[in-house]
């Protein structure tokens, strides 16, 4: 049966995506080896991972003067790396996730942390606004999709500090300024290909001015100098990575995956505000996040979310149990996600409506 694929993360990717990746590992450019098997530092991967690193600044149109590195560690890692980089007495934290206070806490290792806003006490269903950052810190930390509890934030702040971003869950869903930014970083995972690789956009002016001394794997200068190439990187999750960004560019950029991600979002939104067996679990229209989207039955149907889900389920909808900090159900609606993925859900939900 078709599957639809509402995964959070590892999540969907376009089959041309698969298809290239499958044909690589087994005979990579007809040179009868696979991609796996053959140097990093080959000519053939090397323009591999130029072409990823030119397509990265071409689709998010990333001006001069900061370096595109491919890592490993996933996000998680560069909670520590942020701080170790770029931390020398201050920093600002907008706790709107469990992501974003992990990030927090590991910031606290090396320096003072000012925790400028949290929704916490209200499970995280919203962003949290009207806070002061500092003028006096390093820079202002801020997670822009908040993947579990589907909060987005749809513009770019302007806030007269460095800012720093998490944008693992909505990188590439729509244009972003870089140059507010003096470091975006996200896992591959959720929006640009297979688990295993982290990317990281620096501006190389931040870079050098902490006084610490930075073990050599965790100093971003190093993968600045060497081109993310001081050690093996993580080829052929690089490699689809390379073959997503293609993908995007020829069906239209960051501004058409808007575009799609909006359709998508209002279509789901719209069923689950209409239909009276489910809830949104994010109130306020302005935080719903365009990829992540989160719902929950209504109080008086609570009894069926696992028939919902079973019912989903045989419908071929994958991935839409909501994370077990919040229940429900949660429909990850990632770049690849056709708009008939979508419609499918929501006439899922619509006969199973009819059925109560
Ligand atoms: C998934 C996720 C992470 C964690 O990513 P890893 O690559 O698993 O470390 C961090 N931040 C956000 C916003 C995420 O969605």
């Amino acid at each position: 049966m078709k599957k639809t694929n509402f995964n959070p993360g590892p999540s969907i990717l376009p089959n041309e995506v698969i298809q290239n990746t499958v044909q690589a590992v087994a005979d990579f450019q007809c040179s009868g080896l696979s991609l796996l098997e053959i140097s990093h530092r080959s000519r053939e991967f090397i323009a591999v991972m130029d072409e990823a690193v030119a397509l990265f600044r071409e689709l998010l149109s990333i001006p001069s003067g900061y370096s595109v590195l491919f890592m490993g560690g996933g996000a998680s890692m560069q909670f520590c790396m942020v701080p170790y980089n770029f931390l020398e007495t201050k920093a600002a934290y907008l706790n709107s996730g469990v992501w974003a206070k992990k990030a927090l806490k590991e910031a606290r290792l090396f320096g003072e942390v000012i925790e400028v806003a949290s929704s916490e006490a209200d499970g995280y269903t919203y962003i949290p606004d009207n806070y002061q950052v500092p003028e006096d810190v390093d820079y202002f930390h801020i997670t822009t999709n908040n993947t579990i509890y589907g909060t987005e934030l749809h513009a770019d702040p302007q806030v007269g500090v460095p800012l720093v971003a998490d944008m693992s869950s909505d990188i590439f869903s729509r244009p972003v300024d870089i140059s507010r930014y003096d470091c975006i970083y996200g896992g591959a995972q959720k929006n640009i290909g297979p688990a295993g690789v982290t990317f990281v956009i620096v501006r190389d002016e931040a870079l050098g001015k902490v006084h610490r001394p930075i073990p050599t794997m965790l100093d971003y200068r190093t993968h600045v100098e060497k081109g993310s190439m001081f050690n093996t990187p993580p080829v052929l999750p690089v490699y689809t990575a390379l073959q997503n960004l293609k993908w995007l560019k020829r069906e239209g950029g960051v501004t058409e995956m808007q575009r799609r991600a909006k359709v998508r979002a209002e279509m789901l939104y719209s069923e689950i505000e209409r239909n009276k067996l489910f809830r949104a679990t994010v109130t306020r229209e302005k935080d719903r996040s365009l990829m992540n989207i989160c719902f929950v039955m209504s109080d008086e149907y609570r009894d069926l979310e696992a028939d919902f889900l079973a019912f989903a389920s045989e419908r071929g909808m994958v991935g839409i149990k909501g994370h077990r900090s919040v229940g429900g159900f949660r429909a990850s609606c990632y770049n690849a996600m056709p708009i008939e993925g979508v419609r499918d859900l929501v006439l899922c939900m619509r006969d199973f409506e009819k059925n109560h």
